[in-house]
């Protein structure tokens, strides 16, 4: 597996690649960052993943100062796990213009996640779009995790014409239910065993309403709770750690149509 320090570096080995399938990350890497890589392997010829825990979408200091740094077990993982290349920037490689320079949407950026986090998005699109240029992926890869951000970076890649093919990735679970996130890292034991009642509560099947009223039961402080497109889409958080996951909406609309609050099979 080659270590890529710089762009010098990553645009060498680019010139000698074929099919690119690359995977962005954080970072603190767990099985949900894993499952993006084998799904690049099953894509494309070379898989290329960056870790890069980028300053300009942090809306608070704190959050990014505490944010898991795992380098050695990260990169034992990626080798582990057959990948080609990792790419470790740091900021002065990548914001050459101190971010002067950014991508930003105007519409649906601001709500939910941006509404809570003032310009967490802009951060977001402007790191990959960077990261998309110096990679010249064939394809990248991204979790419905972060459904917003999966939303906004489809929606950058048809805006500029990026001649790449994004492919979302399932979420991945703890058995207990909780999504994974490098996040879930900082909880105390007890708001571990309260975190996974905000997925088991959102694929209930119940009114938002009702949901609403048992997340905050639970301990948690609500950011949102509510439908996009097909999705159920909610960000909560105990103490000073935000979880934010998602669901299939389309079993629960049906099953509160008819008023019945049944639970759902299985999102
Ligand atoms: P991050 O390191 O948090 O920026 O995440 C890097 C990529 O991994 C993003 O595309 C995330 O959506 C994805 N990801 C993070 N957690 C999960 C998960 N539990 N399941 C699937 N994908 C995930």
């Amino acid at each position: 597996m080659e270590i890529l320090k710089d762009i010098s570096a990553l645009r060498l080995w680019r010139q000698a690649q074929t099919k690119v399938g690359f995977v962005p990350t954080m970072g603190a890497l767990h099985a949900g960052h894993l499952s993006l890589v084998e799904e690049a392997k099953i894509h494309s010829e070379q898989v290329l993943v960056s870790i890069f825990v980028n300053p300009t979408q942090f809306d608070q200091v704190a959050d990014l100062e505490k944010y898991p740094n795992t380098l050695d077990a990260d990169l034992k993982k990626l080798k582990t796990a057959g990948v080609d290349a990792v790419f470790l920037p740091d900021f002065d490689q990548l914001y050459p213009d101190d971010y002067r320079y950014q991508i930003s949407e105007n519409d649906f950026s601001m709500a939910l996640c941006g509404a809570h986090r003032p310009g967490h998005f802009d951060g977001v699109l402007t790191v990959v779009m960077k990261l998309l240029q110096l990679s010249e992926a064939n394809q990248a890869y991204f979790g419905e995790k972060d459904y917003q951000q999966l939303r906004l970076i489809r929606g950058m890649v048809k805006a500029f014409f990026l001649n790449v093919d994004i492919i979302a990735c399932p979420i991945v679970r703890e058995a207990d239910g909780l999504a994974m996130s490098s996040r879930n890292l900082r909880l105390t034991q007890e708001q571990r065993a309260i975190a996974p009642q905000l997925y088991q509560i959102i694929r209930s099947g119940h009114s938002i309403e009702r949901m609403q009223r048992a997340i905050e039961k639970a301990g948690f402080e609500l950011d949102y709770l509510t439908t996009q497109g097909d999705r159920l889409l909610v960000a909560a958080s105990l103490g000073e750690i935000r979880l934010i996951d998602n669901v299939p909406y389309d079993n629960l609309v049906s099953l509160n149509k008819n008023n019945k609050h049944t639970k759902v099979k299985q999102a």
